[in-house]
């Protein structure tokens, strides 16, 4: 007998219907053999909404409250997936995250998973009942609280229930067929992938391609957790994405795909003195300040005297960590010793990532190739060993993603199919 985790998406489970259908398709699953474990996420938009409403109570909620508000829209589909398996004749019961153990550290709304102890899961399962678990959540020992795992979160809560309970797979459920060479909302003739290797899902969930939570997939990394990303309303396979070395024998894509991100911004500073230690006085205050950066770039100050030793330094950071940077920066702007800081939020990444990347060669002059033909503008570029990035700008992004989608012939014949969701 299999063990299997299963998680359904907020579209999946978007209104009564949607839950109906997720409940036989949870009951066959168990009717096949195997003890099923479901993850779900809140109907819809629910979480979304949720926020809207705190935000026209306060313009500043407090991050306890938030967790305890936000954890709400997972129990309502928790429990009335259970409602629906069991009104179908099999049985279930429905657990929220603190019950299931999901144990946190004590971030709220972006909390990380310290421990999992699913006794009560197993004790369901033992009793050959499907445990539906409530996604995006958990408990923090010291505070007592409730804690959640950050936005798209569920994914997280599946595979390290997957990793916890030793599963034989890890199903996450969503509104297209499984993972794609680009996202399929954005470019149609997107192809689906049959397999990834996880190390390649993991830079494309750090570039942006939303279809997996990047925690969750940094999870099935450590844990070697394989998972099948599938859609809801298909038979369609989906695509695996292997971390276990189930996916040795296949054949490493030079170019797996394309993924964009236009909530990012980019800050310049201008005119740092040139000498040790001034790259350490910036970003030990961008780290104090909270933000994570993604690309650096130092060049000479041009303009002005090479001999001057200035040299101007600029990096990227998601939109929200932006103002509290460039308040910290502004404060250290006369002991730090810069002329100037500003900022651009009118930019947008494009990044290709493919694990071929290391040992084919070429791939920067195909990517660079189809900017130009494109017209596009290049800002700044950045590379790992099976990525390279560019900045555009953001009105230019999506352009460039298409561009440089086909220049990778990466493009199907058949329009990709998206069965739900608004993408919000
Ligand atoms: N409902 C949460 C969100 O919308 C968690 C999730 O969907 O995974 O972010
Ligand atoms: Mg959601």
């Amino acid at each position: 007998m299999a063990l299997i985790v299963q998680k359904y998406g907020g579209s999946s489970v978007g209104d009564a219907e949607k839950i109906k259908h997720v409940a036989k398709r949870v009951i066959a699953t168990q009717k096949a053999g195997n003890k099923v474990v479901v993850v779900v996420s809140a109907m819809g938009d629910t979480t979304d909404e949720l926020l809207d409403l705190a935000n026209q109570v306060t313009d500043n909620p407090s991050p306890r409250e938030l967790d305890m508000l936000l954890t709400s829209g997972e129990r309502i589909s928790m429990a009335l997936l259970s409602l629906a398996i069991n009104s179908l004749g099999a049985k279930s019961r429905s657990f929220t995250g603190s019950q299931a153990g999901i144990i946190t550290d004590e971030v709220h709304g972006n909390a990380r998973i310290a421990e999992v102890t699913p006794g009560r899961i197993q004790e369901a399962l033992d009793e050959g009942d499907i445990a539906i678990v409530a996604g995006f959540q958990g408990f923090n020992r010291e505070s007592k609280d409730i804690t959640t795992l950050g936005r798209g979160g569920s994914d997280t809560t599946a595979v390290a229930l997957a990793a916890a309970l030793n599963a034989d797979l890890c199903e996450i459920y969503s509104d297209v067929d499984g993972v794609y060479t680009a996202d399929p909302r954005q470019i149609p003739s997107a192809r689906k992938l049959d397999s990834i290797d996880v190390e390649s899902m993991l830079e494309l969930a750090a570039a942006g391609a939303k279809i997996l939570h990047i925690r969750a997939v940094e999870f099935a990394r450590r844990h070697g957790v394989d998972l099948r990303v599938r859609s809801t309303f298909s038979e369609d396979p989906g695509t695996i994405v292997f971390a276990t070395n189930n996916g040795e024998h296949m054949e490493e894509s030079v170019v797996s795909g394309v993924a964009t991100d236009k909530g990012q911004s980019k800050i310049l500073i201008e005119g740092i003195p040139d000498q040790p230690g001034k790259a350490a006085e910036v970003f030990t205050l961008v780290a104090e300040a909270g933000a994570n950066i993604d690309m650096i770039v130092q060049n000479t100050a041009t303009g002005v005297d090479v001999e001057a030793k200035i040299s101007d330094i600029s990096f990227t950071l998601p939109k929200g960590d932006r103002a509290k940077v460039m308040a910290a920066l502004e404060a250290a702007q006369g002991s730090i010793g810069f002329k100037n800081v500003e900022f651009d939020d009118e930019i947008g990444k494009l990044s290709v990532v493919g694990a071929g990347m290391r040992t084919h060669s070429g791939v920067s002059a195909t990517l660079f190739g189809a900017l130009a033909k494109a017209g596009i503008n290049i800002e700044m570029i950045s590379t790992s060993e099976i990525r390279i990035s560019v900045v555009t700008d953001i009105n230019q992004v999506d352009d460039a993603a298409r561009a440089v989608h086909s220049a990778f012939e990466l493009d199907s014949d058949i329009e990709a199919t998206v069965y739900a969701g608004t993408g919000r």
